[in-house]
């Protein structure tokens, strides 16, 4: 299937090397080159960049995901630290950190997930996102990472549940949802944000009960992005979501009470993710 115009990217070369360079001498890797994101060039030009901790390769084997899948690396104890320093040398204000899933550790990586947010929270004026993975559904997990206060939780259920044995088929809807419940209900001040892929096959009344399911866990905000097919052993592309279906999704979004949704073609969960911080949980 042809892309359309409005997926069309122009990427800034020049930002997008010197940014690779510099992640490469701290030895950090970033989500946004590991899952290939058409958004690199705007990103990376406005010093923006999500931070992927504890490796780069994944437990998991979602059938949209570019991340390597396999047996991961024992984890590097000093991430954390270096993770504050590129974030201080990047004067990044506004620092966003995932992970690959690591089902092989026995706390899911929140102890690593936790240290990470201390160290950021050493610099003055710094906001932490962290977009984590549903740590097998582990309460104490959730709670380490809650206990040390990152500004926002993000947790993507990724598409419709209808879907998840074919596009998320270790994951579990319900188990996603629950992190979001939980993270609410241990922390009322953390805001919390979850986000889905369109393009997948699913329909408009699915989408708007996966927005009803995420609004009764009370998540305050939501982003929905094009799926966009990575490589051609990576599940196909269904649709083409029109710009204008992308708005009627963000109208609805605010209908249904989410403080703040991003809904675009080329909407990721961590497009533009400081302007989330304009909404507080009051
Ligand atoms: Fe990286 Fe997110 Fe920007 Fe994509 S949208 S380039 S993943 S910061
Ligand atoms: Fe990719 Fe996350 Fe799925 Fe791993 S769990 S394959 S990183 S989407």
């Amino acid at each position: 299937m042809q892309k359309p115009e409005w997926l069309k990217v122009r990427l800034l070369n020049e930002d997008l090397n010197r940014m690779e360079a510099f992640l490469k001498s701290m030895s950090l890797n970033t989500v946004c080159q590991s899952a290939n994101c058409p958004n690199m060039g705007e990103c990376f030009a406005r010093k923006t960049a999500t931070f992927m901790i504890m490796g780069n390769i994944c437990t998991r084997n979602c059938r949209f995901c570019a991340v390597e899948k396999g047996h991961p690396q024992p984890l590097d104890e000093n991430e954390p630290r270096r993770i504050a320093e590129a974030a201080q040398k990047l004067g990044l204000k506004h620092v966003v950190v995932t992970c690959v899933t690591r089902d092989d550790l026995p706390d899911g990586g929140a102890s690593h997930f936790a240290k990470t947010i201390y160290e950021l929270k050493k610099l003055p004026g710094v906001t932490v996102e962290v977009l984590v993975s549903d740590f097998m559904g582990k309460e104490e997990s959730i709670a380490q990472v809650v206990e040390a206060k990152p500004d926002i939780i993000n947790h993507n259920v990724e598409t419709v549940p209808r879907l998840y044995p074919n596009v998320r088929p270790k994951a579990d809807y319900l188990r996603s949802l629950n992190l979001l419940k939980k993270s609410n209900e241990l922390d009322t001040y953390i805001l919390t944000k979850s986000g889905i892929m369109v393009g997948l096959g699913e329909t408009e009344e699915e989408v708007i009960q996966v927005m009803k399911d995420l609004r009764s866990v009370d998540c305050d905000m939501m982003t929905i992005g094009q799926y966009l097919r990575p490589s051609a052993k990576h599940i196909e592309v269904a649709e083409y979501v029109t710009p204008q279906q992308f708005k009627r999704y963000e109208e609805i979004g605010y209908e249904l009470g989410f403080k703040y949704v991003a809904s675009g073609p080329l909407v990721r969960s961590s497009y533009h993710a400081d302007e989330g911080l304009k909404v507080t949980k009051a």
